[in-house]
């Protein structure tokens, strides 16, 4: 089932709390809406599963008209990050409870629900549990038994609302794996609201990166890590460096360093600010050309896959932060307090009234 959301907007009381929505999910796809707190990914989610309705714009399942169906007629699975199980129920019963309920002429036989819980606890590695109640189990096996009811009425469309938001970081890291792996094996069209952008980059076929009610960016891990569309992108997928410069006959000119921008257009003057992962600061203990920053080694830490370094610009003072490999950390046998020339690579340049 693909779903289309067409220019969807959502006030509450006057906050413009979605603007402007729109998004396609192809049919088997696992999508996330990555975006901070407050964003508007719960509300989109909410939106789509007919459970909140938008004042404007149109949603399609498979093509059809859906933005009046409720949510029962849409036939969408939730899960949510506190999902209530029920107590006293086990994890068999809870699982079985919404193929139970169902009208009598839709419902299937005693033994083909319990077949078809056996076979949904199999999927999510819980049949040795099926008779444990949800005190007897740990956080990342509840929200398990939450999916696999969720899954148990064959939802045409899985979402899931920061389900692993609750967990500790391990257990989250095993999760978002076996979701992965879950979602390989069974292709239902899922959307996956995350506000960590490495659960979204290890998860999703899809990314979309949303910021106060818009969505910035569309397009696969790879796309908008590499490519990211705007400075709120870069900045949300991971840490970067911000030099300031400005615009001089079709280049930036950031200190020392020139920065070509082709096709940029801005008059010579513009205030531009280029940004530049850690892990493309290059540090050297002596000048191996004329276009490098000086800076001072303030902190180092060498302690993990790779070694971070604070180091103090000289000329403006601010802080740039660089990750060295080990191997290039050992060779520089860099001391707190020493100068260095830093070489920034790949710097992505953004006109300054973009700046977050
Ligand atoms: P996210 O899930 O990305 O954290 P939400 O979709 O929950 O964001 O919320 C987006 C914005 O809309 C927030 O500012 C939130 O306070 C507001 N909001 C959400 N639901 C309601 C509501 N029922 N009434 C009023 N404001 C709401
Ligand atoms: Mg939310």
């Amino acid at each position: 089932m693909s779903i289309e959301i067409q220019n969807i907007n959502k006030r509450f009381d006057g906050f413009h709390a979605l603007r402007n929505v729109n998004l396609t999910v192809p049919s088997g796809e696992l999508v996330a809406l990555l975006g901070p707190s407050g964003s508007g990914k719960t509300t989109l989610l909410r939106i789509i599963a007919g459970l909140e309705f938008a004042e404007e714009g149109t949603i399609l399942f498979n093509g059809e008209e859906a933005t009046h169906r409720n949510a029962k007629e849409r036939q969408v699975g939730f899960v949510f990050q506190h999902y209530a199980l029920f107590r006293h129920l086990n994890v068999f019963q809870n699982v079985a409870f919404g193929l139970q309920v169902k009208p009598r002429k839709e419902r299937l036989s005693k033994g083909e629900i319990s077949d078809k819980v056996h076979e949904l606890l199999r999927l999510v590695q819980l049949e040795q549990l099926a008779k444990r109640y949800p005190a007897q189990l740990s956080g990342g096996q509840r929200q398990r038994v939450a999916l696999a009811r969720a899954l148990a009425v064959e939802p045409q469309v899985l979402l899931l609302d920061e389900p692993f938001g609750a967990l500790d970081a391990k257990v989250r890291q095993e999760l978002r794996r076996w979701l992965r792996k879950l979602h390989d094996e069974i292709h239902v069209t899922s959307l996956f609201v995350t506000h960590d952008q490495e659960e979204a980059l290890e998860v999703a076929d899809r990314i979309v990166v949303m910021n106060e009610g818009q969505v910035e960016q569309i397009g696969t891990p790879e796309e908008v890590y590499d490519k990211p569309a705007n400075p709120f992108v870069l900045n949300f997928l991971g840490n970067v460096n911000l030099f300031h410069g400005r615009v001089h006959e079709g280049a930036a000119k950031i200190a020392d360093l020139s920065v070509d921008l082709p096709a940029y257009g801005e008059a010579d003057g513009t205030a531009v600010v280029a940004y530049v992962r850690p892990y493309d600061i290059e540090i050297n203990r002596n000048r191996q050309g004329s276009e490098e920053i000086e800076a001072v080694v303030r902190r180092i830490q060498g302690a993990g896959a790779v070694a971070r370094f604070e180091l103090e610009r000289l000329d403006t003072r601010e802080i740039i932060e660089a990750e060295l490999t080990k191997e290039r950390y050992r060779e520089l046998g860099l001391r707190s307090g020493e100068k260095v020339f830093v070489k920034p690579r790949n710097m992505r340049v953004f006109a300054q009234d973009y700046q977050i």
